[in-house]
């Protein structure tokens, strides 16, 4: 009778926990890009209409966390205080690998973190994600002088707004953001050897996406 039950319960977890991706990980094989961009666009639905999960917040969760993370996407976006990604796609810890810097712009340091997140923690999404109305942008847009090191973030941002400018769009600031955002997005798939070659491989997906600050509604840019 233990015979049959150590078959029927402990052969099949066994043959579960030992699948080969498993073993290489020491955990549950990373979720698809397209599975990570769902689960993104749900919380952010919840977030738009005010009816948050807040998951994965408990302390027992922060226990369970504390060995190791397996976060679902990356994202890269603005500093800005209205658009903090955990809440406005209603994650939680270990669920979002973040960096973020004015104007959601590609330094190499930014690009870095974000190649660690798809070499070593195995994230199939990365997201860049722009906003509606961004000061950084709009203070390349209307030429601001900028002092110290906001020069070289400034800088950052100038090809997107020059990009831009070329369709005479009616609204500058607006075009800008989507510009950057796709402009960053193919600095990400193009950046060689490590993203390029994981995306062509097909296990690293990049999207860009806009967020809107008067709805809290996430538009992805094709
Ligand atoms: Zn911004």
């Amino acid at each position: 009778m233990k015979k049959a039950l150590l078959s029927t319960l402990v052969l099949p977890l066994l043959l579960a926990v030992c699948t080969p991706q498993a073993l290489a990980n020491g955990h549950n094989p990373p979720p698809s890009a397209d599975s990570s961009l769902q689960t993104l666009l749900e919380g952010n639905k919840r977030f738009v209409v005010g009816n948050l999960l807040h998951p994965h917040q408990t302390p027992a969760h922060r226990t369970g966390l504390a060995k190791g993370q397996h976060p679902i996407a990356t994202i890269l976006s603005c500093s800005d205080s209205r658009v903090p990604p955990e809440v406005v796609f209603d994650q939680g810890l270990g669920d979002l690998f973040v960096t973020r810097v004015a104007g959601n712009v590609l330094s190499d340091e930014v690009l870095g973190s974000i190649e660690y997140g798809a070499e070593h923690l195995e994230i199939p999404l990365i997201v860049v994600l722009g906003h509606e109305r961004c000061g950084a942008v709009t203070a390349v847009v209307q030429g601001e002088h900028a002092s110290g090191s906001i020069k070289s973030l400034f800088k950052h941002i100038q090809p997107a707004v020059q990009k831009a400018k070329q369709s005479h769009p009616p609204d500058l600031v607006e075009a800008s953001v989507r510009t950057n955002v796709r402009m960053v997005v193919h600095q990400i798939e193009t950046s060689k050897p490590l993203l390029a070659q994981k995306i062509h491989a097909g296990k690293v997906h990049v999207v860009g996406a806009r967020y809107d600050l008067d709805t809290g509604e996430i538009e992805l840019l094709r």
